[in-house]
């Protein structure tokens, strides 16, 4: 399968990468939407939120504390935003489920 996200989580395509464990990859966005914009991956491919079953606690607990440690590293604590794009309606372009986290600038909303 050609996945871009799994050719940067398996390091064949060169990424900034900011954050990286066993599960979880994560990286500055090629065309970033915010002073800090970064997505959050788990490296193995799963399509989206609906793939996610209950076997999955490790790998969703391992995402949400890498989210935490990501925005205290880039000092993200006046405020940011997580946004997981999710399917055509959702806008998703890249098919392995990313978490955008944005920040350093105020953020408005709703969304498009
Ligand atoms: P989506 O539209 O699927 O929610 O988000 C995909 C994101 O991936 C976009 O914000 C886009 O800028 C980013 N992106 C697309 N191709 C690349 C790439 O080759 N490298 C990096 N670092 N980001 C990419
Ligand atoms: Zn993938």
């Amino acid at each position: 399968m050609n996945c871009l996200f799994c050719d940067i989580a398996t390091k064949k395509i060169p990424a900034e990468i900011v954050y990286e464990s066993e599960l979880i990859l994560a990286f500055k966005d090629i065309a970033p939407k915010a002073p800090s914009h970064l997505l959050i991956i788990p490296k193995k491919h799963m399509d989206n939120v609906l793939d996610f079953t209950p076997n999955d606690g490790t790998l969703l607990t391992a995402l949400m504390m890498a989210i935490k440690c990501i925005a205290e590293k880039e000092s993200l604590s006046a405020g940011f935003r997580i946004v997981t794009n999710t399917g055509k309606d959702g806008g998703q372009t890249v098919k392995h489920i990313h978490f955008h986290l944005l920040g350093g600038r105020p953020l408005k909303w709703p969304p498009g």
